[in-house]
């Protein structure tokens, strides 16, 4: 069985049960370094993403501590796992001012990833990707040259919001979380259409479609389509799998998604 190199862009490390998105995590062992040996056994070289938590909604009021809090155990879990996670943190559209700050900040200790942003899980209350509030935000992580990467499944107006930041910010290089189901398949159509910028992260929901990604590969090519499992959450073994052993896809294709377009866009020399 041939190894590939895998980044995985799509994941959320935890530093406690609070941030632990497994559900099952009462069923299983699990620790930071056990995780960690549970990826690297598959081949994963590096993990991105932010850390999150479903509890965080419960926060009323909902201050931006919580999330700059999150964002904080993100930085810690970077000194831990020492080169081996790269993080991504949280803005939030109802706090301009301090995740335009935020962005400053993590510029300066070199972190290049917004998000994995989970909307519904972040407290969104009133946003959308349209809103004015977090276009403003936008514009300053466009100056710094962030990767922007958002959780892309929604109802039809959260979608629509999705197409039209996209189509606002061609040069802000953005990712859309999972593939999904048909719906979400027509929007990441259009955005893959209208920037060059916009890439689809293939975690969690949509590879287990025969044929779906190879019917976006055929009309977009390569190299926008990423790989992520969304661990711990879901099963990195089964979404490793399932890419290496589809004939659809050619070596080189593969050797694409799993790591060389997230080494591009994170400016990883091997
Ligand atoms: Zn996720």
């Amino acid at each position: 069985m041939k190894k590939y190199r895998i980044i995985d862009f799509h994941t959320h490390p935890f530093t406690n049960a609070y941030t632990n998105i497994c559900v099952n995590q009462g069923e299983c062992d699990m620790s930071k370094e056990l995780s960690k040996s549970c990826l690297t056994q598959l081949g994963v070289e590096k993990i991105c993403g932010s850390v999150i938590s479903p509890s965080i909604r419960k926060h009323k009021p909902f201050l931006w501590e919580y999330t700059e809090e999150l964002n904080n155990m993100a930085l810690e879990l970077r000194e831990y796992y020492q080169g081996f996670y790269i993080p991504g943190f949280h803005v939030h559209p109802g706090f301009v001012k301090e995740s335009i700050k935020e962005i400053e900040r993590m510029d300066k200790l070199g972190v290049k990833i917004i998000g994995e942003l989970v909307q519904y899980m972040s407290k969104w209350d009133g946003y959308n990707y349209a809103s004015k509030e977090l276009w403003e935000i936008l514009e300053v992580a466009e100056h710094y040259g962030m990767i922007v990467d958002f959780h892309s499944g929604d109802n039809e107006e959260g979608m629509a919001s999705m197409d039209e930041m996209v189509k606002r910010f061609p040069k802000l290089i953005l990712v859309g979380a999972h593939i999904g189901g048909d719906s979400s398949l027509v929007h990441h159509v259009k955005r893959l259409e209208s920037s060059e910028n916009y890439y689809v992260d293939i975690a969690a929901s949509g590879l287990g479609e025969y044929g779906r990604l190879r019917f976006l590969m055929d009309r977009f090519g390569k190299e926008r389509f990423i790989y992520g499992s969304d661990f711990p959450t879901c099963n990195e073994s089964m979404f490793v799998s399932s890419l290496m052993f589809d004939d659809l896809f050619s070596e080189e294709e593969k050797e694409y998604v799993y790591f060389k377009n997230a080494a591009r866009l994170l400016n990883i020399k091997d």
